[in-house]
């Protein structure tokens, strides 16, 4: 485990335990870059802003990004093997999504760059001869990309990839729990000649830590964050003074609703992928379902079966995690009901050492419960009856958080009535996280602040200028 910093490999910091989710065991070290390192690394990435990359075309960025994804495609087993040590998630979820999402990160941005154009105008003048107006797109400059550890490599490429497709030069900083893809990505970068301090990377934690440094060093222009909605709201603190752009992808609390003309075969199979995938450490997931009284039994006794029947899903990343959850399900266990899960899976082997907590069903509780109301971001997903349409999209839309929601119905008028009511960034209908690259993504409220995806990354990254010539 090793920082990259303008363009050499790094161990220098002290060391931080890595601790396999799967059995609690510490399993290495990473090193945590001190304060001098992450100057370096963003002086490093200051000076390839000044160096040959400027003059790089976006034919050259493009086929550039294409040879990182060649080298995380020839590398695939051993990123799909660090990211599940690091998280603990199946392998299953790992070689499906997360890495292959990661290759398709650069290879949509390289894509995407050739599509993209600049805008001129003509303008009248007074003399008849008129203007040429024009933009040109430039980088921001020296982007800090800080990522959670829920989908390491995804969430940080999906940032890196538009950045560097932009121009910009990048100093990437990965939760300090699932620092493992980002090392290996690092050694890509380095194989596909990125040139030197295109891209850095250091380890550590956030407060007090290269977090923290990075967000407030005055040679940082931008920062993409993904993480919690707390967070983001210390990183604005620190972009404030001198107002650097930030995009955040911050927390959820998303709503599924559930009403009486759907398939409920159908609406049980996707609240179940979408309550319980990553056992619920998805930003995306489903924490809390409304479904119409009707149908509300069947629902709640279907899905509980099914979560009942889980198997093969991964534990919490950490302790701390762990217990936090587990706090959120004592509370509920005591002030509503529990219709399946609520425990810790038995496994009698080393796992019995690990962060694990089973797929839970809750219902009974009121809304402005803590379990109903705060983010768990765990496998724990709460069931409440309503009556009427208006009354589902209000429960949906309280509370603080406007990330996705989820609507469950047969009835087409009542998809394009309900989803576009929603307040949130992305609105589901009838799937979950089915997701289009080049498709605005984000969330209002507490859950974010801007759009990536597509042109609103490579628009996020950059800045247009007008240039207007007098003819
Ligand atoms: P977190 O906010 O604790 O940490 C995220 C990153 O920020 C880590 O790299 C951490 O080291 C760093 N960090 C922490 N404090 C910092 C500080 N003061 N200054 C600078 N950096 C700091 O989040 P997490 O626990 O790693 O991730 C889970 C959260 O992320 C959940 O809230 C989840 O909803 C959210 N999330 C959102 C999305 C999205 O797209 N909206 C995607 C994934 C996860």
């Amino acid at each position: 485990m090793r920082h990259y910093v303008g363009g050499g490999f790094d161990a220098s910091g002290a060391p931080f335990p890595l601790v396999d989710p799967t059995r609690g065991h510490v399993v290495g070290e990473v090193p945590s870059a001190p304060r001098e390192l992450v100057d370096r690394a963003v002086d490093a990435a200051r000076a390839a802003l000044r160096g040959p990359w400027a003059s790089w075309s976006p034919a050259d960025r493009a086929r550039l990004l294409h040879r990182v994804a060649d080298g995380i495609e020839r590398r695939f087993e051993e990123f799909v093997a660090a990211e599940c040590a690091d998280t603990g998630k199946p392998r299953e979820l790992a070689s499906t999504v997360d890495i292959p999402r990661a290759v398709a990160n650069f290879r949509a941005y390289a894509d995407l760059l050739a599509g993209r154009a600049e805008r001129s105008w003509r303008t009248a003048t007074p003399d008849g001869r008129g203007a040429l107006n024009y933009t040109v797109r430039k980088p921001l400059g020296v982007v800090a990309v800080i990522s959670p550890w829920n989908l390491p490599l995804l969430l940080l490429t999906w940032k890196v990839a538009p950045a560097l497709a932009t121009g910009n030069t990048v100093v990437a900083k990965p939760s300090e729990l699932t620092p493992g893809t980002a090392c290996l990505l690092a050694e890509v970068m380095a194989e596909a000649e990125v040139p030197t301090g295109v891209f850095n990377l250091v380890h550590g934690g956030g407060a007090d830590a290269a977090g923290q440094w990075l967000t407030e060093h005055p040679g940082v222009d931008a920062i993409a964050f993904t993480g919690e909605s707390r967070t983001g709201s210390t990183i604005m603190r620190a972009a404030a003074g001198r107002l650097a752009p930030v995009s955040f992808e911050l927390g959820g609390k998303n709503a599924g609703l559930v009403f009486a003309d759907a398939d409920l075969e159908q609406a049980v199979e996707g609240t179940l992928r979408s309550s319980f995938t990553h056992s619920g450490q998805v930003c995306l997931c489903t924490e809390r379902v409304y479904v119409e009284r009707s149908v509300f039994d069947a629902f709640a006794g279907r899905l509980a079966a099914g979560a009942r029947a889980l198997s093969g899903y991964g534990p919490m990343v950490s302790a701390a995690h762990r217990d936090k959850v587990r706090g959120y399900l004592d509370k509920a266990a005591a002030d509503g009901d529990v219709l399946a899960g609520g425990g810790v899976p038995r496994f009698s082997d080393d796992r019995d050492g690990g962060f694990w907590v089973e797929p839970t069903v809750l219902a009974g509780l009121p809304e402005d419960h803590p379990a109903v109301r705060e983010e768990i971001f765990g496998p724990v997903v709460h069931l409440a009856p309503f009556d009427t349409e208006e009354e589902a999209l209000a429960l949906a839309n309280a509370g603080p958080y406007g990330l996705a929601a989820t609507v469950w119905t047969g009835d087409v008028s009542r998809a394009h009535r309900v989803a576009p009511a929603l307040d949130v960034g992305t609105a589901w209908v009838n799937t979950w996280n089915l997701r289009d690259l080049r498709t605005p993504f984000g969330g209002v409220k507490a859950s974010g602040i801007g759009r990536e995806g597509g042109d609103h990354s490579l628009d996020f990254f950059s800045e247009p200028m007008n240039v207007c010539v007098k003819l």
